[in-house]
């Protein structure tokens, strides 16, 4: 029956709209494509749906974050778009793992900025003992002076070293798949899709949140973007952040065309439509590839952004980002906000009894009622800091949770 109500070109656009706020149920791989093959003339439609899903599963809020390239260039790996692979010749400056001092300030100026996350990025296969115990110490002095959420992005990790990232307090790790599975031989032979599934599911299994996404415009074709949104999908990411090409001189993609702005948004569209709960983040590429287009997307189910520079790219100033939020009235909320709402959403699905959202927008300033199944209903108050809320949401029994529980004050 399903299947019949997706073969007409607007039909799939209402058995979508059916399925995702009707039913309140995933799109199939099958649904997916009826949609992402709409022609341009239904991509309005395909954005106000995403918009609408976006908002039902969501709420308004854009989470802001910004990230540091703490060691740069010199990667032994050779990823064809990276200008930071020693494979390549590219015009990259190399430097050093940066001292704890300058990432603890770069932090501080995130945290000015009005980012609820900061994250330290390497550029390496993955993280040797030297470097991570650098990192440990970063995350340390960054949350010991300010109170801003530490995020990292070290490449490949051993199950060991994502447990000691996760005590450590870091809360979000970043691990793109990059692209399809299909298509990732393409892009990279010195590591396997399979290497970087297993970091994602590691850090899963430490109790970090992940943050997994790619990069569009590679030569990948539809199908393999919606093939690449099902693989995400079936990791559950927190986050996924899009990036779009933006050839690098001396990279193996150097004249690869850019990317359709009109394309770049429709699959900006198909990933919210497969990934309703997700925060979905502008990474880098959009100034290049979307240019005019930009706000298209945050009404194309956009509600993360990343403020500032990129790794090895020149972003806009953070102001303009802020004045375009101002302008879409998208306030920026801290990203435990979207994320929490996620997971009851995800709860209530799997069949939580009594499962009803008693806040229709929980934002930074607002409680937030938890349902999980076979527990008590929980209530997080309004005041309590975002890390603190999360550590009394997702299970932490420690004394600074429990205090901010009973008595719903703010905890330090
Ligand atoms: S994408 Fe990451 S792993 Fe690949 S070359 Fe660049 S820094 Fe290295």
């Amino acid at each position: 029956m399903r299947r019949q109500q997706v073969k007409g070109k607007y039909e799939a656009l209402e058995a979508a709209a059916d399925a995702l706020l009707g039913e309140r149920r995933s799109l199939d791989f099958e649904e997916a494509m009826a949609v992402a093959e709409l022609p341009d003339e239904a991509l309005p439609s395909i954005v106000a749906l995403a918009h609408q899903v976006m908002l039902d599963r969501c709420g308004p809020g854009v989470a802001l974050e910004s990230i540091i390239s703490a060691k740069t260039g010199a990667c032994p790996e050779d990823c064809t778009f990276c200008s930071q692979s020693a494979h390549y010749k590219t015009p990259i400056k190399v430097h050093p793992m940066l001292d704890t001092e300058t990432l603890v300030e770069a932090a501080r100026d995130s945290e000015r900025l009005g980012a609820s996350h900061f994250c330290i990025v390497v550029a390496v296969r993955g993280p040797d003992d030297r470097l991570l115990s650098k990192v440990l110490d970063a995350v340390a002095a960054i949350r010991a002076e300010t109170s801003i959420e530490v995020a990292c992005s070290l490449g490949i990790l051993a199950r060991d070293q994502a447990f000691a990232l996760a005590e450590a307090g870091v809360v979000t790790y970043n691990h793109n798949l990059e692209t399809a599975r299909s298509f990732f031989p393409n892009i990279c032979t010195t590591h396997t899709y399979e290497d970087r599934v297993w970091t994602c599911l590691h850090v899963k299994e430490a109790g970090m949140d992940l943050c997994s996404g790619g990069i569009l415009g590679m030569g990948e074709s539809l199908t393999q973007r919606v093939e690449f949104a099902f693989e995400l999908r079936a990791l559950d990411p927190v986050e996924v952040p899009i990036n779009f090409l933006d050839p690098r001189p001396g990279t193996p993609l150097a004249s690869m065309p850019l990317m359709q702005p009109r394309d770049a948004v429709r699959t900006i569209a198909l990933f919210r439509l497969v990934m309703p709960e997700v925060l979905l983040r502008y990474a880098g590429g959009r100034e290049v590839v979307l240019r005019e287009l930009q706000a298209y997307g945050l009404v194309a189910g956009i509600n993360g952004l990343i403020i500032g520079n990129y790794l090895t790219t020149l972003g806009r100033p953070p102001e303009e980002d802020i004045e375009l939020l101002e302008q879409l009235g998208r306030p920026p909320v801290d990203q435990s906000v979207i994320a929490d709402r996620a997971k009851l959403e995800k709860a209530i699905r799997n069949g939580a009894e009594n499962a009803e959202p008693v806040m229709e927008e929980p934002t930074v300033t607002e409680g937030v009622v938890l349902i999980e199944p076979g527990k008590p209903v929980r209530f997080i108050p309004p005041g309590v800091a975002a890390s603190a809320r999360r550590r009394a949401i997702w299970g932490d029994t420690s004394e600074s949770a429990q205090v901010s529980l009973t008595e719903g004050g703010t905890a330090s």
